[in-house]
């Protein structure tokens, strides 16, 4: 049988996941979508054949929504997962989990109350195929032990509600999930380290580019450059070095052309096209094992260790210095 999902927020990305879930996942259908502007929704609607609501209540409610995911904007997804976890449904959460850390404590509490996992966050970054092989690499111990990562994440340009904390919670929070994956380690603090100013950005009043710096228990040393306005495109790049020699993300592959004594190939646009093979494999993943009353996705756990990391890195970045990452205990739960 065919899972029937509930889309809330058909902004951008719950336009493309609603399109990806109807057009290329397999075992699965849209029954309902919701957005507080129920024109942009009614339009996916029509094309798709599924029901139209405006509160993301009453979608999580109807009998013909299984699972539920959430696309709405930041802020609202902690009530949507609480009240999808309160009806008993599976919840697929774009990320970040919550904006707030009480928010995800809250959600950690409830899922763990109703007694299994049905809470996934949308760390993508953990299923795009060069991250997969980047991890594989770290793990044959090919390049030693790991001691740095180089990384950074550039957008070509950014939402106009863009704020300098934002540009960690809502950006860098990629960064500090797929890192912690990646090295299979946790952080133990963290540093903000502003450079000299993007004239482009300073004009939004945004404080752009920032280095998240950021060390692990086992004294792994990382440095990420987040940039908002980078103006040539959507760059994402990451270079572990290790005792023994250095592994890094490819660039996605593109023809290159050699011209007018120049060599060149293209850089993506956006997250759309950089990460389509991981939105697809996430999704198909997840309907497969959501069918199969089992899910191993990111996890609350992994969105709250996310949100404490960028709020520990939001508050360095006003007070300056170096600040101890702290989070609870892990519960059994999550192990
Ligand atoms: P967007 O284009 O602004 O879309 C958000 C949509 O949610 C808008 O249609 C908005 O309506 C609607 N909305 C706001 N509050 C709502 C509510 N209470 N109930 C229902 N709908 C509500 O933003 P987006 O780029 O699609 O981003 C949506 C979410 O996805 C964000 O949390 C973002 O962090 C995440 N995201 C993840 C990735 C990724 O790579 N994994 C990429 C992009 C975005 P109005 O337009 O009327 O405000």
């Amino acid at each position: 049988m065919e899972l029937r999902i509930g889309v809330i927020g058909m902004g951008a990305i719950g336009r493309e996941h609603g399109k990806r879930l109807m057009e290329k996942i397999t075992g699965c259908t849209v029954t309902a979508v919701a957005d507080i502007n129920v024109e942009g929704a009614a339009k996916f609607a029509e094309q798709y054949g599924a029901k139209v609501y405006q509160e993301g209540e009453d979608l999580i409610n109807d009998s013909n929504v299984d699972a539920v995911v959430v696309t709405s904007w930041d802020e609202a997804h902690a009530k949507y997962v609480l009240a999808s976890i309160a009806a008993g449904k599976y919840v697929f959460c774009e990320k970040p989990l919550a904006t707030k850390i009480e928010e995800c404590e809250a959600i950690l509490e409830a899922e763990e109350k109703f007694g299994k996992r049905i809470v996934q966050v949308g760390f993508m970054r953990r299923y795009d195929p060069d991250y997969v092989a980047l991890k594989e690499i770290i793990k044959s111990g090919k390049i030693g032990q790991p001691m740095m990562v180089h990384a950074c994440h550039r957008n070509m340009t950014h939402a106009s509600n863009m704020t300098s904390e934002m540009s960690i919670k809502n950006s860098g929070i990629h960064e500090i999930d797929v890192l912690r994956w990646l090295l299979d380690d946790d952080y133990v603090e963290g540093q903000v380290i502003l450079p000299r100013q993007s004239r482009i950005s300073a004009e939004e009043g945004l404080q752009d580019p920032q280095i998240m710096m950021l060390r692990t228990t086992e004294g792994i040393a990382i440095d990420v450059e987040i940039s908002q306005s980078s103006g040539y495109g959507y760059d994402i790049q990451c270079e572990v070095v290790g005792d023994l020699g250095t592994a890094r993300l490819p660039d996605p592959s593109s023809v290159v052309t050699r011209t007018d004594c120049s060599c060149a190939f293209g850089v993506m646009p956006g997250w759309e096209t950089r990460f389509i093979d991981a939105y697809n494999i996430e999704f198909q993943k997840w309907v497969n094992e959501v069918k199969a009353d089992c899910i191993t996705g990111p996890s609350s756990w992994d969105g709250y260790v996310a949100c404490v990391t960028a709020h520990t890195l939001g508050e360095a970045r006003v007070e300056g210095g170096v600040k101890p990452i702290i989070t609870k205990e892990c519960p059994e739960f999550y192990k």
